[in-house]
């Protein structure tokens, strides 16, 4: 589970609060769409989730553990794929890249290619690990920078804006990707402005407004709220006649 409590940042000493006041609570196993316009902080957000930023004000735990008193652990339970993962990237091939996490918790040989292997399985990339990652596709590249996140067998998965840069079938690959992890247990903190693609597999939105929480609930409950917060979401589907 990860949870803030009236976690604030600011970035400078006196400067407005990107995030200013957020308390959550984020279940193992659930689904979330963190949406918001462009600048209401929900990547300052989720960086907390797993120590790359630290609160100025409040706190982040995971299980219950602060964030910033066990790196590692946190690592190793929230995975993150940043926006723009071409920059993200640690090594030349798509093995090399995606072992590079598992490398680092210092597992054997044998469970580092377990998991490699799973990995590219789940993201529909199995044989292609001597593969370069500068000769891939965007959509390719994406999958890749989610299979490195899954070789640490994650309890959340948080992605930053996937679908910046897709064309459609790449955002439904990716779509169908965050649907197999769902059903495979893996909770998903999936971070968008747009809630078109991925609204049916959620269990909750969580709307940001100036670095607040200004929605929070079942799609259906929040979804006629979120235009008016800048947030597109698609259109209520007509319900089946018998
Ligand atoms: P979002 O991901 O929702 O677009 P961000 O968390 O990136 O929002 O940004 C929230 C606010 O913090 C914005 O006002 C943005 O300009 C500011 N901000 C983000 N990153 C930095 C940074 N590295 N330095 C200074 N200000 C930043
Ligand atoms: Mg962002």
């Amino acid at each position: 589970m990860i949870e803030t409590r009236n976690l604030v940042h600011r970035y400078g000493d006196d400067g407005p609060a990107a995030v200013d006041g957020v308390s959550l609570s984020i279940d193992d196993g659930e689904f979330v769409l963190l949406a918001g316009p462009n600048g209401s902080g929900k990547s300052t957000l989720v960086r907390h989730f797993n120590g790359l930023l630290e609160p100025d004000e409040g706190a982040v735990l995971v299980d219950g553990a602060p964030v910033d008193e066990n790196l590692v652990a946190a690592r190793t339970k929230v995975g993150m794929v940043f926006q723009q993962p071409r920059d993200g990237f640690v090594a030349a091939t798509v093995g090399a890249d995606v072992a590079f996490g598992p490398e680092n918790l210092g597992l054997s040989r044998e469970e580092i290619d377990r998991r490699v292997d799973a990995a590219l399985a789940a993201v529909n990339m199995t044989g292609r690990r001597e593969e370069r990652i500068d000769e891939l596709s965007g959509g390719e590249r994406e999958r890749v920078a989610v299979a490195g996140a899954l070789a640490m067998e994650p309890d959340h998965l948080v992605l930053d804006e996937p679908f910046t840069g897709l064309d459609a079938p790449a955002r439904e690959s990716v779509v169908d990707q965050l649907r197999a992890l769902k059903e495979a247990g893996t909770g998903v903190v999936l971070v968008t402005h747009d809630l078109r693609d991925a609204v049916d597999l959620a269990d909750r939105v969580v709307a940001l407004a100036d670095g607040r929480v200004a929605a929070d609930g079942a799609p259906d409950e929040v979804r006629d709220r979120l235009p008016d917060l800048g947030i597109r979401v698609p259109p209520r589907r007509e319900p089946r006649r018998p």
